[in-house]
């Protein structure tokens, strides 16, 4: 199993199953991983392929 680590936050949330996955809403390129305290906190996002700003 690969690790995965938050876009925004940068941990580790392989195990953490409040966290979300999905491709980048814009450019559909990246794969946007936040994790269930950046959900939380409403963390914003920034795709490093198209610059595009969420979390909406
Ligand atoms: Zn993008």
């Amino acid at each position: 199993m690969t690790a995965k680590f938050s876009t925004t936050s940068k941990v580790n949330v392989t195990n953490d199953t409040g966290s979300v996955s999905f491709m980048c809403p814009n450019c559909g390129e990246f794969e946007i991983v936040r994790s269930q305290h950046d959900r939380e906190i409403v963390v914003p996002y920034v795709c490093p392929k198209c610059g595009f700003e969420g979390p909406n």
